[in-house]
């Protein structure tokens, strides 16, 4: 069986394919990242009376395995959040959204009164949150970008690196692709 595909893999690849690939490799790098860190802090300080962390697992139409790590689910009010620190990656964060909201729709889980269950990306940093659904398009979306990303993960090549060197300059693997 091939390893799992995370949520946080999953956004990489929609941020920059190249990324998901080197991750894969084991060529992790984020702890370093300031920018990381600090997104982490204002998960831990901004919501101190968060609920609760969920950890998923699924299986996709097409037999790959999905894991997802949720940072709040609100359980009694269906509605699953992920904390982000700005807006540049927002497509790609809507869609990891999406990628926790289809796992729990995979397992066959509700919210109350049988409802799905609704997303919504928080920004602390901007005092702002963002509500995110899952409809039939979304999840037929997915299941291209997993196909897509499944094939690449299995290439002995890494793709090109971006050819947008400002947004690079954020990235943790900056000095590897640029170096
Ligand atoms: S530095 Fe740029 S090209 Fe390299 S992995 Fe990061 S985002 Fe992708």
């Amino acid at each position: 069986m091939s390893s799992p595909i995370g949520g946080m893999l999953f956004s990489y690849y929609l941020i920059c394919p190249r990324k998901a690939w080197l991750v894969r490799q084991g060529l992790y790098m984020e702890q370093e990242s300031e920018d990381v860190a600090l997104g982490r802090l204002l998960d831990e300080t901004s919501y101190a009376r968060s609920e609760k962390h969920l950890d998923l697992h699924a299986t996709a139409p097409d037999g790959t395995p999905l894991v997802g790590k949720i940072d709040r689910a609100m359980l009694r009010d269906g509605v699953l959040h992920e904390t982000k620190k700005g807006r540049s990656c927002q497509q790609a964060h809507q869609n990891q959204v999406r990628f926790y909201l289809w796992l729990l729709k995979l397992n066959g889980v509700t919210g109350p009164g049988g409802a799905s269950y609704r997303g919504q990306i928080d920004y602390p940093a901007l005092r702002r949150s963002e509500a995110v659904s899952l409809e039939p398009a979304h999840e037929a979306e997915l299941a291209t970008q997993l196909r897509q990303l499944t094939s690449l993960l299995e290439s002995p090549h890494p793709p090109q690196r971006l050819g947008k060197r400002d947004f690079c300059r954020k990235c943790a693997f900056e000095e590897l692709c640029y170096g």
